[in-house]
Parts: structure tokens; C-alpha cells; sequence
């Protein structure tokens, strides 16, 4: 799928990972509902991107994606605004081992929330013309980060859910591909939680233990994580792929060709 012409809804886009993609959908000729609970951040982005792109190419959508009304209003937002929907990122995250039940809500329960309401719109078994969805998992969702167990699972969680609901879209033909997209360490002001106790909790005791991985594995920026975003979009082939991005591989893909089998 071309993202020229076509309408994109992108959750968390005010700052970092999401608003580097959403200036790669906007350079690719898409229109964009930025979606965020910060309304400050969210307008300022909306005003810098319209000096650029126009006005007419994004309109903000103030929403706490763990509200369900809020985020079914976004989507209904959206159609009614661009007229149709093609593309979603269910991008929103937070890292919080403090409120560990927060991050289960906004990084796991509301992308399986966002993909449902996404395919309301988009599968061909509910009257949408199909489309894609990108959920944003993290390297932390393919193996075991110590000092973030619960980010860990949430992230976990967002690949296990969408290779299933990719199954089920192929088997019941609905016309909508749904990837998982899963970066290393990214240069956002989510990395800045490490370094507050009233969020990483317990683990706050190993943030230079952290810092130490971060070193090792490098930082990347976030227009990398932007253009594996168009690989996963443009490439009509991939449904339930995983999508991993590191400084050492760079963009390339978790190979579950090996099907598992249970011991029993
Ligand atoms: P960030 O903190 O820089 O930006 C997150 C955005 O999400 C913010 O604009 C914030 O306002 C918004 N948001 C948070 N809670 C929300 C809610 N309840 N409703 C609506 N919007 C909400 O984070 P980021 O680094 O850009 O992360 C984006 C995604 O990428 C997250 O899912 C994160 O887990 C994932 N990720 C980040 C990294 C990294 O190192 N930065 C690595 C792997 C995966």
C-alpha cells in the first residue's frame, strides 16, 4: 500500500517515536489524526508540522487512549474529518513499573482496544475497503528486560496479540494486514523515566545497570524506526511479521519459521 492519498490514525504522535512517523506519512502524502492525551505537546506538533505540510494535512485529536469512549470518539473523529481510515499506529506507550497496572492499560489493553476499533472501520467484513495496522511493541517484547518486567510483559503481550488477530484477519479475509514493529533503545523523552524513582519503582536502584545496556546497544534515532514504519506499510506481502530495529542489524525481522510445538 502507497500511503499518497491515504489516511493515517497515529496514537501517541505529539512527540518522539510517533512524530517521527507521523513526518514520514505527511512526506509520503498521507493525512494524519495525531492522537495524544497531552494537548500541549499535540497542538504544538500539529502547529510546526502545518508550517511545513498545511493545515489541512493533520488534525489533533486530544484522547486518553485507555478511555474507551475517547478513543472510539478519535476513530469517529477521524472518518468524519478525512472521510475514510487506511492506516493505524497504535504507537502510545508509557514505562511505568510503579503503576504497573497504567502501563498494562495504555501499552497493551488499549492496542488490542485501538486494532478492534480499527478493524471496525477497516475490514472488508464490516463494510471498510481494508488498510493496515502497525502495533509498536519493543525489543523488550521478545526478550525478558529485568529492570522493566512489566513493560516487558505489556510488550510481550502487543506481539502475541497481533500475530493472532493477523491470523485471524487472513483467515477470514479481512483485508487489513496488522504488523508488529519492535525497536531497540530510541532517542525520546521516554528514556528519561529511568531516571525517576516515582516510576521505575523498585528498579529505580539498577538505572545505571540500564544506562549500561543503553551504551552497549546504542540509541537509536527515531527516523530509522520511521522508515521500518513504510517497509511495514508499502510492503503488501506482510501480515503478523515482526519487525525488529537495532544499531547493530538495523532494520530486519524476527524469524518464527520454526513453529513451536509443545512438550507435553
Ligand atoms: P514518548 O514518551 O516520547 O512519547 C509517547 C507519547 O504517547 C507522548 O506524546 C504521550 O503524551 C503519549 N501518550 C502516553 N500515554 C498516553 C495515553 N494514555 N493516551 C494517549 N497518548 C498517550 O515515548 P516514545 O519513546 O516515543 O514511545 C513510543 C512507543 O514506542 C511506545 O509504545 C514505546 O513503548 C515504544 N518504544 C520506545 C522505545 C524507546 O527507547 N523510546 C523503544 C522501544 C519501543
Amino acid at each position: 500500500m502507497y500511503a499518497n492519498g491515504k489516511v493515517a490514525l497515529v496514537t501517541g504522535a505529539a512527540q518522539g517515536i510517533g512524530r517521527a512517523l507521523v513526518e514520514v506519512l505527511l512526506e509520503k502524502g498521507a493525512a494524519i489524526a495525531l492522537v495524544d492525551l497531552n494537548p500541549v505537546a499535540g497542538l504544538e506538533c500539529k502547529v510546526s508540522l502545518d508550517t511545513q505540510y498545511g493545515s489541512h494535512r493533520t488534525l489533533f485529536i486530544q484522547c486518553d487512549v485507555t478511555d474507551e469512549e475517547q478513543l472510539k470518539d478519535a476513530f469517529k473523529k477521524t472518518v468524519e474529518h478525512f472521510g475514510r481510515l487506511d492506516i493505524l499506529v497504535n504507537n502510545a506507550g508509557v514505562n511505568n513499573e510503579k503503576d504497573w497496572e497504567k502501563t498494562i492499560q495504555v501499552n497493551l489493553i488499549s492496542v488490542i482496544r485501538g486494532t478492534y476499533i480499527g478493524l471496525e472501520h477497516m475490514s472488508k467484513n464490516n463494510g471498510g475497503e481494508g488498510g493496515t495496522i502497525i502495533n509498536i511493541s519493543s525489543l523488550a517484547g521478545l526478550m525478558p528486560a529485568a529492570y522493566q518486567p512489566v513493560y516487558s510483559a505489556s510488550k510481550f503481550g502487543v506481539i502475541g496479540f497481533s500475530r493472532a488477530i493477523a491470523a485471524a484477519s487472513h483467515i477470514g479475509n479481512y483485508g487489513v494486514r496488522i504488523n508488529t514493529l519492535c525497536p531497540a533503545f530510541v532517542d525520546t523523552p521516554l528514556l528519561e523515566s529511568i531516571e525517576k524513582e516515582e516510576i521505575m519503582g523498585e528498579y529505580y536502584k539498577y538505572k545505571d545497570n540500564i544506562k549500561g545496556m543503553m551504551k552497549s546497544y546504542g540509541i537509536l534515532d527515531p527516523s530509522i524506526i520511521a522508515e521500518g514504519l513504510m517497509n511495514l506499510i508499502e510492503d503488501d506481502g506482510l501480515n503478523g511479521a515482526v519487525m525488529k530495529i537495532t544499531t547493530s542489524k538495523g532494520i530486519h525481522f524476527e524469524d518464527f519459521s520454526t513453529p513451536y510445538t509443545p512438550k507435553v
